[in-house]
């Protein structure tokens, strides 16, 4: 999943007219965990090179290109300037949740600071929905909603509108030295 297609942008959500999820958008079936069903579709379609990329082709990668780039709000609780990356997952046999009071961003230090042996490192991305079960899936949109301003009510046309304006965000740049993040001045 690579190519974000330059200039495509649809005017309204993907339905399904039959298959697993008739009648549903790509953005419901994406948000009641079905990530890897739509990925695969998408990855089907990119080894059929030889032929034109039909309407669903196009709008899967314009729909994961713009969640590749949805950033969470806050700011990691131990260096205070990267954006978080991470919460800490534990797992029991047969559950798992996640502790959402226990956040860090990308960098090793502040995940050594964040997390101990029992947590592994869970990163907060839109994709993961799919890989928690029950609660720890609903859990886990709740923290979303409230980092990705998600729509209060997750119908096809909020969810399209909210895909549609995730933008990314301007950020200062940075770079890493040793274990610090820094302000890049060479790229202002
Ligand atoms: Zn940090």
């Amino acid at each position: 999943m690579n190519a974000i297609s330059t200039g495509y942008l649809p005017t309204e959500p993907y339905t399904f007219l039959n298959g697993k999820f008739p009648r549903k958008s790509v953005g419901i079936v994406f948000f009641k965990g079905h990530c890897q069903y739509l990925l695969n579709i998408l990855q089907y379609k990119q080894k059929k090179i030889c032929e034109k990329k039909d309407q669903l082709h196009t709008y899967l990668e314009w729909f994961f290109g713009q969640l590749q780039k949805a950033e969470p709000k806050t700011y990691c609780p131990h260096c205070k300037t990267q954006k978080i990356k991470y919460l800490a997952l534990t797992c029991i046999p047969g559950d798992q949740s996640l502790d959402f009071s226990k956040s860090c961003c990308e960098n090793p230090k502040c995940q050594n600071k964040a997390f101990d042996r029992n947590d592994s490192p869970f990163e907060i991305k839109l994709e993961n929905i799919s890989i928690l079960k029950n609660g720890a899936r609903k859990n886990f949109i709740n923290f979303l909603r409230k980092e990705f301003n998600l729509p209060k009510r997750m119908s096809q046309k909020n969810i399209f509108q909210w895909v549609k304006n995730i933008k990314k965000k301007e950020t200062l740049p940075i770079k890493l030295i040793g274990e610090e993040y820094v302000i890049d001045f060479e790229k202002l």
